[in-house]
């Protein structure tokens, strides 16, 4: 079973998707990985949806990649003494710490450490934004505010303070029970919320130590502002324009994007591009021209994957969403101006060995006309580096290891193949010859370009390019 298109689907479980018939459908629809958000749900719904994936691979034979979304340190307002308040523009409120006392209309805020960050002239956003309220001034107890653009709140709404640093770790107590949870589980990616700093990464991977894939998700200013050491320490990144599109002006989304996706491809981490990319679909069969052209931009832009999230998790549509996702995908993929754009955003590629080797591959395989590239990959990397190119041709990602070739569905193009360990270039050959045909990818006498680090099985080596006709006996070698 392959799909037509390199651009991977995440797409986001929920009430709307979470038996295994839905999580099937889902699949077949086009989905490559898919994306557990411990903001909602228990442990035990996790599990069961866990399970269902590892059971649909096992039919399929198809490996699947998990994504477990952590929630991170989300900040909220606490309970209101009415449950909710109307704020007027103009208006001077009151935010106290906890359990102090504020008058009927203070509005409590269950998190010290905001106290002690921020600064008069900062803002407050309520509800993803939609109010607005400057600090005038603060102290150990309380925050005075003068609101900006008013409206009603209600209990546990989200706060984000885009010009403030908080000392909050990215991993709340939750966070670490969860995380705990999901490497037990058996998770292939964990999704970090809400990183500001290098460190934030840093204390995340020591947690996971290797037995799964680090995702940065990238929705605070000051990650911004440390971005090139946050892609180098994470193995990816989300760009997640639902809160960053808050915390910045919307204006400034659509360049944070593309700078995103650059910076990703330069240093081969893929990049999933995020939140209300079908929205309407979430009550609607169709989605809005809008929402179509913003699928393909992020196509475009030669991002590795595309996600939704209540589109697939609690709207009416899922099925549906994931297979409008599918088609403009490929349509933007076959459309004659896709290769030039998608050239013209390439990255500056160092030149050492394993980084010309890949290279080489993808114009070898453009220029003779091959019907797949084999990479023989220990890691990932070797199939990465030639995604990087974006070649024409698919990729055929070659591994012995289960875990990676899960978390090469994540990856741009890479179709990935489980298989014994290789150890012979002999073997190799063979090797290459078989994938292709079996996966449907070619047929004799086509040609496929191998790609492997020799010696075998040792990470970090891409060195060896061979071209393979299916069909023709390997004597020779
Ligand atoms: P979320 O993250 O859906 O967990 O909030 C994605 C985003 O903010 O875009
Ligand atoms: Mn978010």
């Amino acid at each position: 079973m392959r799909r037509h298109r390199h651009a991977k689907i995440v797409a986001t479980v929920g009430p709307a998707s979470n038996t295994p018939e839905r999580l099937k459908a889902l699949f077949l629809a086009g989905v490559d990985t898919f994306r557990l958000n411990f903001s909602h749900g228990t442990h035990d719904d996790h599990a069961k949806v866990h399970a269902a994936i590892r059971a649909l691979e096992q039919e399929t034979g198809r490996p699947i990649g998990i994504l477990q979304d952590l929630q991170g340190p989300k900040i909220r307002i606490g309970t209101l003494r009415g449950d909710r308040l109307d704020l007027a523009t103009g208006d001077r409120i009151r935010f106290v710490r906890e359990g102090r006392e504020g008058g009927p209309d203070a509005i409590p805020l269950p998190h010290p450490e905001i106290f002690a960050a921020v600064a008069p002239g900062q803002e407050l956003l309520i509800d993803d934004g939609r109010v607005r309220v400057r600090v005038a001034g603060v102290d150990d107890d309380a925050i005075d505010a003068d609101v900006v653009v008013g409206g009603p709140i209600s209990n546990r709404k989200g706060v984000n303070l885009p010009g403030t640093v908080l000392a909050l770790s990215p991993l709340t107590e939750k966070d670490r029970r969860d995380l705990a949870f999901g490497l037990d589980l058996g998770v292939d990616w964990v999704a970090l919320s809400f990183v500001q700093t290098p460190s934030d990464v840093m204390e995340a991977r020591g947690l996971i130590a290797g037995r799964a894939g680090l995702i940065a998700k990238i929705e605070k200013p000051s990650a911004l502002e440390h971005i090139d050491d946050i892609i180098r320490i994470a193995d990816g990144v989300m760009v997640a324009r639902g809160d960053l599109g808050v915390e910045l002006p919307p204006e400034d989304v659509p360049g944070r994007q593309k700078e995103l996706v650059r910076a990703c491809r330069r240093a081969v981490k893929p990049v999933i591009v995020a939140t209300q990319m079908l929205e309407t679909m979430v009550t609607a069969p169709a989605p809005t021209r809008a929402e179509a052209s913003d699928v393909a931009t992020a196509v475009y832009d030669g991002a590795d994957a595309v996600m939704l999230s209540a589109e697939s998790a609690a709207g009416r549509y899922p099925v549906e969403a994931v297979a409008m996702m599918d088609r403009i995908i490929r349509r933007t993929e076959q459309h004659r101006l896709y290769r030039s754009l998608v050239r013209a955003s390439e990255p500056e590629v160092e030149d050492s060995p394993p980084h010309a080797v890949a290279a080489a591959a993808a114009g070898l395989a453009d220029a003779i006309e091959a019907a797949a590239i084999v990479a023989f990959t220990a890691s990932g990397t070797t199939a990465a580096r030639i995604a990087r190119k974006r070649p024409n041709v698919p990729i055929l990602a070659a591994t012995f290891d289960p875990a990676v070739s899960r978390r090469l569905s994540l990856y741009w193009g890479a179709h990935s193949v489980l298989g014994p360990e290789i150890e012979s270039y002999e073997a190799m050959v063979a090797r290459a010859a078989e994938v292709a045909e079996q996966e449907g990818f070619a047929q004799p006498p086509d040609l496929v370009v191998a790609v492997a680090g020799i010696p075998f099985g040792q990470p970090g080596t891409t060195n060896n390019l061979r071209v393979v006709e299916l069909g023709r006996k390997a004597s020779g070698v």
